[in-house]
């Protein structure tokens, strides 16, 4: 019997060579929403082989060409909205407002790789001696395999997707096994629009088989990750023992300085809405809030109104605001990361707890006097909590803003210009943020620093990640 959520190999929907498969769990009512197939090495070699003849393939499709089908894409998506948003609440949990917005960005990462498409070029010109020509040509790297995670199972997809496909490539996807749905919607979407049904793979089963089998196959030239900072070293290790090229889009812990020039209601007002989207299941998601003392109760009063005040519930309810979380296992991280900060002696502001006893709903929480050994300033939280750490000095407070091994993003809200472009300036992250917390559009190349990730992601680049270069000499 074919699974709900089958294996997509050479075009063909269908269950894993061994019939192995797990259950799909509605995060909010704890409800099974059908079986998503495993799939067993037979099925892996048979997608590894469908993916070498689907990179001739599609390599062969001039870049123009390329470019229209992966607008053509977009399009799709957009036109079954309504139904992939529906998808993404179902088994990721967000409100559908944002499942919805979810699809619009994944359909604009397709259109932009689409673009980016049209734009494949490479370099002629004279060689050193007379009759000499030297020519740069720029070509697929090849097929890539791609894993990819649960928080925005298909926006981060549709990055890699848009990428390897604009450049020529073929690609294996393992996503999430909990977010199967809206990866096989996405995949369906390029099917359909044109894109070669050999030059799409997606695959499920035990994430480390997968991936060690996948990495390890010489039919694989590229390797592109989004998640865990642990799981990112395991698998750039295991590529960098084959020299394969990686990009690894890793975890955050990003600092947030709010300076004392601020109004400090209007920023909790901003930062509330930033850190519980998605319930803060986002590697960009503010999550230690250095407020200067002059501003900080008023600061933290306003925050933990927001909280108490903010709508969990069921996704698919009309005016909830933030969904459950995505699984017990995040249930019990946030819960321990909580317990262990008030066992140190921080105070809970808002929240603190579970709501309900069905589905995996937490409160919004407001932690105020957060001792500096707590859990939760050193490990990546990804969830609804906010620590809020009073400061004095500048030094200090950068001191520990940049203390720890996440280079992802930083935020600093400050009206004094100096101030800010100083505090910019000295902070080590990819993405900074002043006054301001962004979302990631296709037009922007998004990287970490330090262990938060390998290259970048968007931008006029984002094909790049996807392509080699080949140098041509010829004597005439
Ligand atoms: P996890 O590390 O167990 O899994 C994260 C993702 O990696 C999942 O999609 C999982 O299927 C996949 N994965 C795990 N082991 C793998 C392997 N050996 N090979 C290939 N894929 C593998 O963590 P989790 O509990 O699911 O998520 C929580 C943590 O994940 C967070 O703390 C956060 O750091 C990270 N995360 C980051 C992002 C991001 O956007 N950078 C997204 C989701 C999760």
């Amino acid at each position: 019997m074919t699974p709900t959520f089958p294996l997509l190999i050479d075009g063909r929907l269908r269950p894993g060579a061994d019939g192995a498969s797990e259950d799909v769990i509605n995060p909010a009512t704890e409800e099974s929403l059908g079986h998503v197939a495993h799939a067993a090495p037979a099925d892996l070699d048979e997608a590894l082989e469908a993916a070498r003849r689907g990179l001739e393939e599609w390599r062969a499709v001039p870049p123009w060409t390329r470019g229209a089908i992966l607008k053509q894409a977009a399009a799709n998506l957009c036109a079954d909205i309504e139904q992939i948003a529906r998808t993404l609440t179902l088994e990721q949990g967000k409100p559908l407002a944002e499942a919805r917005a979810e699809v619009i960005r994944s359909a604009e990462f397709l259109e932009w790789g689409g673009e980016q498409a049209r734009r494949v070029c490479g370099r002629s010109m004279m060689g050193r001696d007379p009759g000499q020509r030297a020519e740069v040509e720029t070509l697929p790297i090849g097929v890539v395999a791609a894993f990819t995670p649960w928080n925005f199972p298909m926006a981060l997809a549709a990055k890699k997707f848009a990428g390897a496909l604009g450049a020529g490539c073929a690609i294996i996807c393992k996503p999430s096994e909990e977010t199967p749905g809206s990866v096989l919607a996405l995949a369906q979407a390029l099917l359909d629009a044109g894109v070669p049904k050999a030059a799409i793979g997606i695959v499920f089963g035990i994430p480390s088989e997968i991936s060690r089998y996948l990495i390890a196959s010489p039919i694989v030239s590229k390797i592109t990750f989004t998640g865990s900072i642990p799981v990112g070293k395991l698998l750039a290790a295991q590529a960098g023992s084959l020299m394969k090229p990686v990009t690894m889009e890793l975890g955050g812990h990003a600092p947030t300085i709010i300076c004392g020039d601020v109004d400090p209601e209007q920023a909790a007002d901003l930062l509330a809405r930033a850190k519980f989207a998605n319930g803060g299941q986002i590697c960009l998601s503010p999550t230690r809030f250095f407020v200067e003392r002059n501003i900080a109760e008023r600061f933290t009063a306003r925050f933990a109104e927001q909280a108490l005040a903010w709508r969990v519930g069921n996704g698919l309810e009309t005016g909830s605001q933030m969904g459950p979380l995505l699984n017990n296992r995040r249930l019990q991280a946030i819960t321990s990361l909580v317990d262990d900060a008030l066992a140190r002696g921080a105070v809970v502001r808002a929240g603190g707890k579970r709501l309900g006893d069905r589905g995996y709903f937490y409160a919004p929480t407001v932690l105020d006097t957060v001792p500096a050994d707590a859990r939760i300033l050193h490990e990546e939280p990804f969830g609804p909590i906010a620590p809020i750490l009073p400061f004095d000095d500048e030094e200090d407070m950068l001191r520990q803003a940049n203390g720890l091994e996440f280079g992802l993003s930083a935020y600093v809200f400050s009206h004094d210009v100096r101030r800010r472009e100083r505090l910019k300036d000295r902070l080590q992250f990819g993405t900074v943020g002043i006054n301001d917390v962004p979302t990631h559009p296709p037009e922007i190349p998004l990287g970490g620093w330090k262990e938060s990730g390998y290259g970048t992601e968007g931008g006029i680049e984002i094909l790049e990640p996807y392509q080699k270069t080949r140098f041509v000499s010829t004597r005439h």
